[in-house]
């Protein structure tokens, strides 16, 4: 199985993770044999789709054609939201344990000390 990464911030996408898929195929019309290309997966996680929606909108018309789409999950229901907003709260609770502060305080003292 390939490992999908956030197409933004390049954090590993593991199965089960929450995450927002975008995907992309060719094909020919009109042209016979129709000929269609294989489909590309593209991830993001919700952080990135949230800050990516709220944000302005990006130039090409593929990209805008993505932002579009994803602006249209993020506004129509809060669950996207929800999960980047519980991925920010672990990250902030990982900031504050014990052993990041003692090594934060041991760095002020440090500071403070010459
Ligand atoms: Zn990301």
């Amino acid at each position: 199985m390939e490992n999908l990464y956030c197409l933004r911030c390049n954090r590993e996408l593991e199965p089960g993770d929450k995450s927002v898929a975008v995907y992309m195929f060719a094909q020919t019309v009109g042209i016979r044999p129709r000929q269609k290309s294989a489909a590309k997966r593209i991830g993001f996680c919700p952080q990135c789709a949230v800050s990516l929606a709220m944000g302005p909108p990006p130039e090409g018309a593929l990209n805008l054609a993505a932002w579009e789409m994803i602006r249209e999950l993020v506004s129509s229901d809060p669950a996207l939201n929800e999960a980047a907003w519980e991925a920010l709260q672990g990250f902030s609770r990982l900031l504050s344990s014990n052993r990041v502060e003692t090594n934060l305080r041991a760095a002020v003292k440090g500071y403070l000390e010459f």
